[in-house]
């Protein structure tokens, strides 16, 4: 099966936005194995909209659109399909039950032309919008060919997309299902991971492999068909031990996680209280475990130690440790991590220091970082990393690696 993808929106062509909705559903399709032909942006034109679904539905066997769904007049994408098809928008009553109780909940007043958003393509699966109004649509045609419009809003657009179209495009009968599973890795590349499980992926069939990155982080998404959930699993855990048994190093957690939860996890699961120093990340790494709920019961307090002076006078970095090694050192790391446990009498410490950039300071290059923890037993380690990228790149791997450090 090949796909393509039609963005629509005067504001994608104007630079405004960017198309991020194509490059969700590229990945998605990509997940299960759907090979995505072409994407083209269009602005909001009935004319250019129209040759562009030709174009699309001669190349390809589903052609998704996102955007042009909502109530205004320059939404025309239902219209436009609807006439390609050569079919009538009908009033679907389920949908406008829906769009009255949404407005009612969000205490809205409701415009007739909301009422617009009810009307759907003849013989069209609805699919169910949870987080706005303009239900998404499947359109099959006579050559079983499918149109898929879906809501521009990310928001609206992605969970549809997950919930609401992925089981219709992986042909998902009643009998059936899928279970995914997300592996998520940190510390590898996405071309590294690729080429350790390159024929893992080549021969792929059930389930399927997908290596998904961003943010400086893999993931890896195991998505299994089947009509039995035991063996479901069965055939995820297989497959997962196959992939553990050549990165398992780097995975560090399952399905909606993330670092910085995984670490709460671990630390509240023993007990454990954690204070910070940060000179680099000035308190990027405890701002960031204050965004998980119940964050109090393990982060006591965090110290940004930038300059030389608050090192010393606060955290107690020792003179000769600054005048021999400096600032950016594993020794410095180490006082000030020291520094903070005692300061807050945590039973783990942990501190950053380094060089964001752009620039060296004296001959430590952009995006060294010394890192160092000290853990309940007084065991004291201390990393040193060579980060890339831009600034904040690097002071936000930095947290990153903290919190991977922290679960070793
Ligand atoms: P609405 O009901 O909000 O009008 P819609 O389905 O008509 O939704 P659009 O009007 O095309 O969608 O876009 C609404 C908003 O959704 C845009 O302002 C933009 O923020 C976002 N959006 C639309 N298309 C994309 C896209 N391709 N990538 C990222 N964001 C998008
Ligand atoms: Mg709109």
């Amino acid at each position: 099966m090949n796909a393509e993808v039609i963005a629509v929106g005067s504001e994608l062509l104007l630079g405004q936005i960017a198309n991020t909705n194509g490059q969700f559903i590229s990945k998605q399709l990509a997940s299960i194995g759907v090979n995505v032909y072409s994407h083209t942006v269009v602005g909001d034109n009935q004319e250019r909209l129209t040759r562009a679904i030709e174009q699309s539905h001669d190349r390809s066997d589903v052609v998704i659109l996102t955007g042009g769904l909502g109530p205004t007049k320059d939404d025309l994408t239902k219209e436009t399909v609807a006439s390609f098809c050569g079919r009538k928008l009908v009033y679907d009553q389920q949908a406008l039950e829906y769009i009255e109780t949404f407005f009612k909940r969000h205490n809205r007043t409701m415009t007739p032309n909301n009422k617009k958003q009810a009307y759907v393509i003849e013989d069209a699966t609805v699919l169910a919008n949870r987080h706005g109004m303009a239900p998404g649509m499947v359109v099959e045609l006579a050559d079983q060919k499918k149109i898929v419009l879906l809501p521009g809003p990310p928001s609206e657009m992605k969970p549809m997309f997950e919930h609401e179209l992925m089981p219709l495009l992986l042909g998902v009968s009643d009998q059936s299902a899928i279970t995914s599973r997300i592996m998520h890795f940190f510390g590898i590349g996405e071309s590294q991971l690729e080429t350790d499980l390159e024929d893992l992926i080549d021969q792929q069939t059930n389930p399927t492999i997908a290596p998904l990155a961003g943010d400086g982080e893999v993931k890896i998404r195991l998505t299994v068909k089947h009509t039995d959930q035991e063996e479901a699993i069965r055939l995820l855990d297989e497959t997962e031990r196959l992939i553990s048994a050549r990165v398992g190093s780097f995975l560090y957690g399952y399905n909606e996680t993330t670092l910085v939860k995984e670490s709460y996890a671990v630390l509240s699961e023993q007990g454990l209280s954690i204070s910070s120093a940060e000179s680099l990340t000035a308190g990027l790494f405890s701002s960031e475990l204050a965004s998980v709920p119940g964050a109090s019961q393990v982060l006591k307090g965090s110290i940004t130690a930038y300059t030389n002076e608050i090192k010393q006078v606060v955290l107690g970095v020792s003179n000769e440790t600054l005048a021999t090694n400096g600032a950016v050192s594993e020794e410095c790391a180490l006082e000030m991590a020291r520094g903070a446990k005692r300061l807050f009498q945590t039973d783990v410490a942990i501190a950053f220091t380094g060089v964001a950039g752009p620039d060296k300071v004296g001959d430590q290059e952009a995006g060294v970082v010394k890192l160092a923890l000290v853990l309940p037993d007084g065991e004291e380690r201390v990393y040193a990393l060579s980060l890339s990228g831009g600034r904040n790149a690097v002071r936000k791997r930095a947290v990153k690696y903290g919190y991977f450090y922290l679960l070793e």
